[in-house]
This record gives C-alpha cells, structure tokens and sequence, in this order.
C-alpha cells in the first residue's frame, strides 16, 4: 500500500529508544500502531518512555490528559511478529545488526500483504542489502529518524538502490504527516547525517582520551565554538554508545581512513574560494 490516504496502522518492529519514540509520533499523528519486541519487558519499557515523554507535552501544555491518554491507547504492544500482518507500513527500529534486520525483513516480507512498505531506520546499514532478503526490494526505504523522535523535527529518506520512485514518494509523506521535514540521502555508508556526525563524534571521544581537554570543555567548545546544541561526548552519550559503536564500525568498514583533509576543500583553497570571506565557497554568497 503506497497511497498516504490508505494508511491507518502503523506497525513498529522494536520498541527501543527510537521504535518507542516513532511509535509515539506515529500514534500523535492519529494513526493506530501495533509496536512490537522481542520481550514483554521490553514492549512495557517502550511504554514507560512514550508515558513519560507525553507527560512532558502535558506539563508544556501541548497535549493534555485526555489526548495523552488517547494516544496510548492507540498503541498495541506485542512480542508477536504476526501481530503485524494488518499493517499498511511498517518502520523497523531493532538493533544496528544486519543480521539481526535481514531476519526481521525476511519475516516482515512473508507476514505483511504485497505492496506494503517496509522501512527501516538504520543508521548507517545499506537499504539495499537489508532489502535483498525480500520479494519487494521495490518496497524498501530507509525513514531515518533522529533523537529523541517525538522532539526532533527531521527525518532523512534513505534511497535503496531498488526502490521504487513512488515508495521514495510515500517515504517523504508519511514523515510529513508525521509532522516532520524530510531531506533525501542515495544508499551510501552513513547517509548524510552519520557519515558526517560519527568522525566528529570519534574526534571528540579522541581528543578527550589524548588529554587535548576534560570532557566538559571539549563539550563546551564545539558547543559555544560551532553553534550546536550538544557537544560530541554527550551527545555520544545521547545516541547510545553502542550505537555509536555499530555505526563507526560499518563506516569504518565501508570507508576506511576519512580523516585527511578531503580534497574537495584544498582544491577550493587552490583556487581562492575560502567561503563567505570571498564570495564564493561551497555556497554562492554574491
Ligand atoms: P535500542 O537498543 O534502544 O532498541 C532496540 C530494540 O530492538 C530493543 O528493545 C531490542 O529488544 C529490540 N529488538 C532486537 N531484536 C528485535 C527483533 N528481532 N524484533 C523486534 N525487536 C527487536 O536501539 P535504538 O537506539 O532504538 O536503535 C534502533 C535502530 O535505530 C538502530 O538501527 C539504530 O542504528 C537506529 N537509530 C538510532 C538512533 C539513536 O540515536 N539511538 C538514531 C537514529 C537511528
């Protein structure tokens, strides 16, 4: 089923930090979702997070009781993959293990009805490769979410080499009716975000080991120094360090050595464009 007006259940494998949080949105959103793990005790941790993270749009007054309340009842939980077969898409958000999300892909692909899409939020995983296990690579999206979901306003479209431009299409509206921003990333190790967010975040997990500065002043300088909101160690923190893990091993795998200064930029350099200074970096700002 690849038509937004089609959609009424939402199906999430994995009711982890990101499964409970898409689960949630999916469920603010006005859809019913069947959210499903390996455990009981994990199905009811996914709750306790989406109890707790509507309890803080209560407290800001952005939902209140009644509505909180009607969004989890939306929410069925389940360690049963069956469960899911009256889905008409589904997000899976396991852990980073290829293993672990081909088995899932192979079940999902016999449980669910052609024509559903099935999409996964890895983080840096090949769509194609998880796809390949299926009858419907056609199908097959990366929808990769950021966290925390529920607060984080962008998700990013992963383009597996066999999906269809119509899935692709979908991919971006149920994000949107999801109330979030989309941008498109081709099937290359780390997409957009993590290709570039891991080295940082290993540099700043080095600096710290090699005694450059504490912990607190490395946060603190990327911080007030480049104008994020989080600094490499405590967003590390944030992520889940053996997620973190995961992704900087496939992206070391698939990339090898990426910290030379990239030719890219010395070829500007060469050639006199050193940004905003000059006019032209790699944006135009005549
Ligand atoms: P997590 O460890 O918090 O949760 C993973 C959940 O998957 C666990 O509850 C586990 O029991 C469950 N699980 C394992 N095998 C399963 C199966 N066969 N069926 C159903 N559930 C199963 O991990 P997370 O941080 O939620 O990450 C999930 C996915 O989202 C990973 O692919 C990760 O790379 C990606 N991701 C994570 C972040 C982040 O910041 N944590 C951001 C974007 C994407």
């Amino acid at each position: 089923m690849r038509d937004l007006e089609d959609i009424e259940t939402v199906g999430v494998v994995g009711a982890g930090t990101m499964g409970a949080g898409i689960a949630q949105v999916s469920a603010m959103a006005g859809y019913s979702v069947v959210m499903r793990d390996v455990e009981t005790e994990y199905v009811q941790r996914g709750f306790d997070s989406i109890e707790d993270s509507l309890d803080r749009f209560v407290e800001k007054e952005e939902l209140d009781e009644g509505e909180k309340l009607d969004v989890l009842e939306r929410i069925q939980g389940t360690t049963e993959l069956s469960e899911l077969s009256d889905c008409d898409v589904v997000v899976e958000a396991a852990v980073e293990n290829m293993d672990v999300k081909q088995d899932i892909f192979a079940d999902l692909d016999e449980e669910l009805p052609e024509d559903v899409v099935l999409a996964t939020n890895t983080s840096t995983l090949s769509i194609t490769t998880i796809a390949s296990v299926t009858d419907r690579p056609e199908d097959v999206v990366g929808l990769h979410f950021m966290n925390p979901v529920p607060v984080m306003t962008g998700v990013e479209v992963v383009v597996g080499e066999k999906t269809d431009d119509d899935v692709v299409e979908f991919a971006h509206q149920f994000a949107e009716a999801l109330d979030k921003e989309t941008w498109e990333s081709d099937d290359k190790p780390g997409f957009v975000t993590n290709r570039i967010l891991m080295p940082w975040l290993n540099e700043g997990i080095r600096a710290f080991d090699e005694g450059v500065a504490s912990k607190e002043d490395i946060d603190k300088g990327m911080k007030l120094g480049t104008n994020v909101p989080m600094g490499p160690l405590e967003l590390a923190d944030h992520i889940g360090l053996d997620i973190c893990l995961d992704a900087s091993e496939t992206l070391h795998e698939e990339l090898g050595d990426r910290y030379k200064p990239a030719y890219l930029l010395k070829r500007k350099v060469d050639a006199g464009d050193l940004g905003k200074k000059t006019g032209t970096g790699f944006y135009d700002y005549e």
